[in-house]
């Protein structure tokens, strides 16, 4: 309301501006709220899930990002699993592709968001639940140091 009040909480991310809000945990202020938003934005566009195999009630995904040293940018899969009323989701991220649990950041700006890499990935996984009508999931996180892959016929 004014600043005569000294439990005025200070944004918990660039410590400068009023925290919106006055809940716990501390919410960002209206600017570091808009910079971490378009950056989350930015790199859900960059973070692709490429569907593979589409079933009744399961689908398959490639995750490709552009840093990705892998071939074709391939660094992960997502499987999705319809049950009963909710979903199943594995994802299994290859190790030494992408640092999933680095903070997104704008170099232009110099501003680090609290937001991951991991975060715009699942932020992802939610739209793709969203868009089998939603519902109450549980999330498996795999990181694999490699993978083997055969194919053949019995
Ligand atoms: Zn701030």
């Amino acid at each position: 309301m004014s600043d005569s009040s000294p439990s005025n909480d200070v944004c918990p991310l660039c410590g400068a501006n009023e925290a919106a809000g006055a809940g716990e945990p501390k919410e960002l202020c209206a600017e570091c709220q808009a910079k971490s938003q378009a950056l989350f934005n930015e790199e859900m566009r960059r973070v692709e899930l490429i569907r593979t195999i589409r079933g009744r009630d399961v689908e398959l995904y490639d995750i490709k990002h552009p840093t990705s040293p892998a071939d074709h940018n391939h660094c992960g899969q997502v499987i999705l699993i319809k049950a009963g009323q909710g979903f199943e989701v594995k994802i299994c991220l290859r190790s030494n592709t992408v640092a999933w649990m680095e903070n997104l950041f704008d170099e232009r700006a110099g501003f680090s968001s609290f937001d991951t890499r991991l975060d715009a990935l699942i932020g992802n996984v939610s739209l793709l639940i969203d868009s089998w009508g939603g519902g109450p999931y549980y999330m498996d996180i795999f990181e694999v140091d490699s993978v083997v892959s055969t194919e053949g016929e019995i």
